[in-house]
């Protein structure tokens, strides 16, 4: 049984057919630069296989009708395709970004469906406009086939209410549902199932603390298996310091900008968005770059890491004292994932709750999941990969199973 997981985005469309009993990857790829003069796909094959191919294609892809026809017609494809038709997928699962308080679980999408995430737009303008182009494209070229969409916000939708308001004036919740949604939830319950296995504890009673360190930061609390806390609010803006982001910010630095630089609110917005985070402290958001420059000798990369995973420690620190228990910490994505040093530096001071990492296992390299706490650590440290395109598949599969 073959799934196709889809993430749309405004000029791109990433996928992977997946065949779910053996949860292999037939084949994955990016099309890149929709509506642009120079679109690209890029598609391989059984990646990581003995007999994966790689295939490129460079033309103008006007719209994601064209984009997906594209890939539909290289999976089909008589000699190096990997599925004979449309007949041999069995279900689609969408990546949605917001789901607002309309979604708990992912779901089957109709059009019901479509109209709730058309109407969580304001909260998600950029994202879910174009997780909706996927959803039609694909409704269009699959209509018989079981589609679902999976949200990035639903994982978080367990959070009480003394996690998720602001203290703002309650009216602000009441007729724009001004509230903190959080994030990374398809990452952060995939990780999270996958920690709770090597624990061999069931999920539903595991208290875990999942750090998602990538280009977007986030960590999530979560109490017998249910996300009860985490980083990122109403937008992709709050919490850790990210690549790009500012995360935690006073947030009458807005006026200040606005009056003694002149700034209005897009060019603020654009400047904690895209300007701020590591890459504002030191004028680098890739930690590989920043570590060696810090090998160099350059001390704003050094501060910049140091403002960063001091922010980590901080909530790692708040959410032991939220949880009482903790079973797990668990680092994942690009730099939870690969940076011995982040880990290190974000779990600095945590001995006194138990927590103790083995230098020697957090210092090794490698790609599958692994413990990294010393044997009389009481809280468990993993580091666990994450992968959002086989979370998605598993999520369609809860679906579909009922
Ligand atoms: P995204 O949020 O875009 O999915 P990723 O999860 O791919 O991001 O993470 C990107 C981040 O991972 C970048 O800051 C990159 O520097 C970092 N990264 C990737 N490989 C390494 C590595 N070997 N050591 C440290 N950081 C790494």
């Amino acid at each position: 049984m073959n799934f196709f997981v889809i993430n749309s985005g405004s000029s791109s469309i990433k996928y992977q057919v997946i065949e779910m009993k053996t949860e292999t990857v037939l084949a994955t790829g990016l099309v890149e630069r929709i509506g642009e003069e120079t679109g690209r796909l890029k598609n391989t094959f059984l990646p990581g296989s003995s007999t994966s191919s790689e295939i490129v294609i460079e033309q103008p892809i006007a719209d994601h009708y064209s984009g997906m026809m594209l890939v539909i017609n290289l999976l089909t494809d008589k000699e190096k395709g990997v599925i004979k038709d449309a007949s041999e997928i069995a279900a689609i699962g969408h990546r949605v970004v917001h789901g607002g308080e309309d979604f708990r679980e992912s779901t089957r999408i109709t059009p019901r469906v479509i109209e709730a995430i058309q109407r969580n737009i304001p909260l998600a303008p950029l994202h879910n406009p174009a997780n909706l182009d996927g959803i039609r494209v694909a409704m269009e070229l699959f209509p018989a086939v079981f589609q679902v969409a999976v949200f990035d916000t639903a994982f978080h939708q367990t959070m009480p209410p003394h996690a998720f308001m602001y203290a703002l004036p309650y009216a602000l919740y009441e007729q724009d549902r001004v509230r903190r949604y959080g994030f990374h939830g398809t990452s952060h319950r995939f990780v999270a199932g996958e920690c709770a296995r090597h624990l061999g504890k069931p999920l539903n009673e595991s208290n875990l603390i999942t750090v998602h360190l990538g280009n977007g930061c986030s960590i999530t609390a979560i109490e017998n298996g249910k996300s009860i806390d985490t980083s990122l609010g109403m937008t992709p803006l709050e919490g850790l310091v990210m690549g790009t982001r500012c995360g935690d910010l006073d947030p009458a630095i807005h006026l200040f900008l606005k009056q003694h630089r002149g700034m209005d609110l897009e060019a603020i917005d654009q400047m904690l968005n895209k300007e701020s985070g590591l890459k504002g402290l030191c004028g680098m958001n890739d930690m590989r770059d920043i570590h060696k420059a810090i090998d160099e000798g350059n001390s704003r990369a050094a501060m910049a890491l140091d403002v960063a995973t001091y922010r980590n420690r901080k909530y790692i620190g708040a959410y032991m004292a939220v949880l009482g228990r903790v079973d797990g910490i668990v680092f994942t994505a690009g730099i939870g994932e690969n940076d011995d040093i982040v880990r290190a530096e974000s779990l600095k001071g945590l001995e006194v709750f138990g927590v103790r990492l083995d230098t020697l296992k957090n210092s090794e390299r490698s790609r599958e999941a692994r413990c990294i706490s010393a044997p009389d650590s009481s809280v468990h440290v993993f580091v666990i990969p994450t992968n959002e395109e086989l979370a998605i598949a598993r999520e369609v599969a809860n679906v579909l199973r009922g």
